[in-house]
């Protein structure tokens, strides 16, 4: 049985001839472990889709099943609950408090979290080092660059080591190399089981992912997973292009940086 399974899922916002169908009647299944891009024109549905998918958003009809779970049959406090043990989200503006440290920043989805102190800042520095931060987790984040904000972004939506990750356009305010930085982070997230649903504008980005659902209109145009890619081949290539760019490319901490 796969992992998510959406069936005929719709959303209209408004009512009467106002009504705007936002996503229209879309049905697909996601197996564990899928890494998926989502593109579309701006409009098209992505963001709503996803919202639905995080629990946040109901449909107004189909079903939305995660894990066996029939996310929008649980009641709200259920539902967030759902939220917390099994979803980590990425958005494009980093929503970092500013007056927490980057270790602090962190630590905010575990408060509600039945742990003691102690193995909640094991579980932020564990995160932290996953993304390659731990040095810096007592700035704060004016004192860190975008793609670093971005990566104590991402620490926080995996510090609960969710199986489910959701991302808004993850790298849309990145520039390129840092972007691709991002994208190596969330593959190697992916390959160590997290299953990864992304909207994104960018086909460098949407690379990355081993299928593509391609939204038009509140409809699934396409859903192109027949081209699994030989990964091992394209992640030499990579490396290759990584350790290229890395050669020439001053590093990406600016003045700021110098922990
Ligand atoms: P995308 O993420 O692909 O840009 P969205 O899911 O944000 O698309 O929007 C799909 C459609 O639904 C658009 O026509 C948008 O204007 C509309 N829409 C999105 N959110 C709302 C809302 N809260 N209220 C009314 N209309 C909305």
């Amino acid at each position: 049985m796969s992992y998510i399974i959406a069936e005929n899922l719709a959303k209209k916002y408004g009512s009467g001839d106002a009504a705007i169908s936002a996503v229209d009647n879309m049905s697909f299944q996601i197996e564990e472990g899928e890494f998926i891009a989502i593109m579309g024109e701006s409009g098209a549905g992505k963001s709503t889709l996803l919202g639905m998918m995080g629990a946040m958003n109901a449909p107004t009809s189909g079903r939305l099943v995660v894990d066996d779970i029939d996310i929008y049959s649980l009641g709200q406090e259920q539902r967030a609950d759902f939220r917390r043990e099994f979803l980590g989200f990425i958005f494009q503006s980093f929503h970092l408090v500013p007056y927490l440290t980057v270790l602090e920043n962190v630590l905010l989805p575990l408060a509600v979290v039945k742990a003691g102190k102690k193995k909640k800042r094991a579980m932020a520095e564990n995160a932290l080092a996953q993304v390659g931060l731990l040095k810096k987790s007592r700035r704060l984040p004016n004192q860190i660059s975008g793609g670093e904000k971005e990566r104590v972004a991402i620490a926080r939506s995996i510090v609960n080591e969710p199986p489910v990750l959701l991302a808004d356009e993850p790298t849309g305010n990145l520039d390129t190399k840092t972007s691709q930085e991002i994208m190596e982070l969330l593959l190697r997230f992916n390959r160590d089981g997290m299953t990864i649903v992304m909207v994104t504008h960018s086909p460098d980005c949407a690379r990355y992912a081993q299928r593509i659902m391609r939204v038009t209109d509140g409809k699934l145009e396409e859903d192109d997973n027949s081209k699994v890619r030989s990964l091992d081949k394209w992640q030499k290539r990579e490396r290759k292009r990584a350790a290229l760019l890395s050669q020439d490319l001053t590093p990406m901490a600016g003045s700021l940086h110098t922990g």
